[in-house]
């Protein structure tokens, strides 16, 4: 059997074809109808006016922060249990993160910590919620809190396509949100990503900044400085396969999840990441954490264990307040995320992954519970 990853792209024949079809089209200089139809198919999938497709999910990042006018001296609101993705632009722009422990209910950032940081430093110009794993995180209450303090809000749902909110969409929410469509996530472009929102205005100015602020005249004209950071035509004919196919993907991803916990929350020590409301999910990846005193093991040797056996599983995130680069920055609480982190990990999820493939990786785990108790 080959080795069994955490979350490969799930590539069919449909998507063959919709590249396929944009290659015949001629249509990759990069912009082109594709792009255009992938912009207004992702608008109307997540109920946004909107949207501007790019080359990552972190450059949408950056584009937002720097429409809504980030800037040296500013500090922006970001959870620490997530990729440095999410604060990586705060940096670009000279601004500085101000990070944030999770809540145990969904592991996202803890609105109670928003309302203490929001209350204490006068700087804070914008926050910026991720919904992790693929939940979405206690918005009600966060947009309340922005609201209240007039602070805007960017939605990071790069890993939570397909998931909801009390009946709203991830990525509708917010003041700008973003998705990304890296070969890791739900529904991949390879790379690429998307900004949304429903001001006509701000969309306009990111598409202007992503295509090198050129202005709108015959010959090159630049009046501010630009990136290159478009996505391509071609790409965006893979996303249109891959956004068309979005539920049989959460369908997938869902059964994955639900077997892991069927066969291995019974062992000692495993805890499955809470969902508040598991149909509003997309289950984008399967988390646990493994208590060591419990178990008799630990989150390593499990996954020491099941790269012997070629399969991949990781650690959650690395805590941003934890990461080198972020010592010196401020951090409202951590300790739970900071735990999350010791303990957790995050198995084979993919929408392509079998069953039987499915199987090896509950069977490894299980045996390395069962060595584990014979030598207690
Ligand atoms: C993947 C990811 C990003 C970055 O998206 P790219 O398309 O890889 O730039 C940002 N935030 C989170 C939470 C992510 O998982």
């Amino acid at each position: 059997m080959s080795r069994i990853y955490l979350s490969p792209p799930d590539i069919s024949p449909q998507d063959h074809a919709s590249v396929e079809a944009v290659m015949a089209s001629n249509w990759i200089a990069p912009t082109g109808p594709a792009l255009d139809e992938f912009e207004a198919t992702v608008a109307s999938r997540v109920d946004r006016s909107y949207a501007l497709a790019l080359n990552s999910g972190t450059a949408a990042l950056h584009l937002a922060l720097q429409v809504l006018n980030i800037q040296a001296g500013d500090a922006v609101i970001c959870p620490t249990l997530t990729f440095a993705a999410s604060a990586n632009p705060i940096c670009y722009l000279g601004a500085e993160p101000i990070f944030i422990d999770s809540e145990p209910l969904t592991w996202n950032i803890d609105p109670d910590r928003i309302k203490e940081a929001l209350e204490t430093h006068k700087n804070i110009k914008a926050v910026i919620v991720v919904h992790i794993y693929g939940q979405c995180a206690q918005m009600d209450r966060i947009t309340e809190l922005c609201e209240l303090h007039n602070v805007p809000l960017i939605e990071d749902a790069a890993e939570a396509f397909g998931s909801s909110y009390n009946g709203k969409p991830a990525g509708s929410m917010g003041d700008f949100s973003f998705f990304s469509f890296n070969g890791n996530k739900i529904i991949t472009t390879s790379t690429g990503g998307m900004l949304l929102s429903n001001n006509q205005e701000r969309i306009e100015k990111a598409r202007y900044l992503a295509n090198q602020a050129r202005e709108p005249v015959i010959h090159y004209e630049h009046k501010s400085i630009g990136y290159n950071y478009r996505m391509s035509n071609l790409l965006a004919g893979l996303g249109l396969s891959q956004v068309a196919d979005i539920d049989r993907r959460i369908a997938g991803r869902r059964a994955h999840f639900e077997a892991y916990k069927e066969a291995l929350e019974r062992l000692p020590g495993i805890s499955f990441m809470p969902l508040a409301k598991p149909d509003t999910a997309n289950y984008w990846l399967t988390c646990l954490t493994i208590d060591p005193v419990e178990s008799g093991t630990t989150r390593d040797q499990v996954l020491a264990h099941l790269d012997a056996n070629d399969i991949e599983a990781r650690p959650l995130w690395k805590p941003l307040h934890l990461q080198p680069i972020f010592q010196d920055k401020i951090s409202i609480g951590g300790e739970f995320a900071a735990g999350l982190f010791d303990r957790g990990l995050c198995l084979p999820s993919g929408s392509g992954m079998s069953n039987s493939q499915r199987q090896f990786v509950i069977d490894s785990i299980t045996d390395k519970f069962k060595q584990s108790t014979q030598t207690l």
